[in-house]
């Protein structure tokens, strides 16, 4: 199957950057469609899911946690987030893995 996830067209937007903010899909400038193959179990493909780790958009990066399938790399760099919502999402994902 097709990934899932609108792919960022950069990572490197500036605070005051008007850009900032855009939603998945409503912004072409910022958003692409993702047509890399990924398996069933992984909606989201490895690429999307380091380029959404290190996206700017704190709402972008707690989506990313909630996506069944991710990573251990990804679970791992998400559960060091500066947000306390985007790691706290992800150490629940590692608990579900040890169970
Ligand atoms: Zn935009
Ligand atoms: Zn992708």
């Amino acid at each position: 199957m097709r990934c899932r996830a609108w792919r960022p067209q950069r990572l490197d937007w500036q605070a005051q950057d008007a850009h900032l903010g855009h939603r998945p899909g409503r912004c072409r400038v910022c958003w692409g469609r993702c047509r890399n193959k990924t398996p069933k179990t992984r909606p989201v493909c490895l690429d999307c899911q380091q380029l959404l780790a290190g996206h700017p958009d704190v709402a972008v990066r707690r989506w990313l946690a909630a996506v069944p399938g991710l990573d251990p790399s990804t679970v791992a760099r998400l559960m060091a987030d500066g947000d306390p919502q985007t790691a706290q999402a992800a150490a629940r994902l590692c608990d579900l893995d040890w169970e």
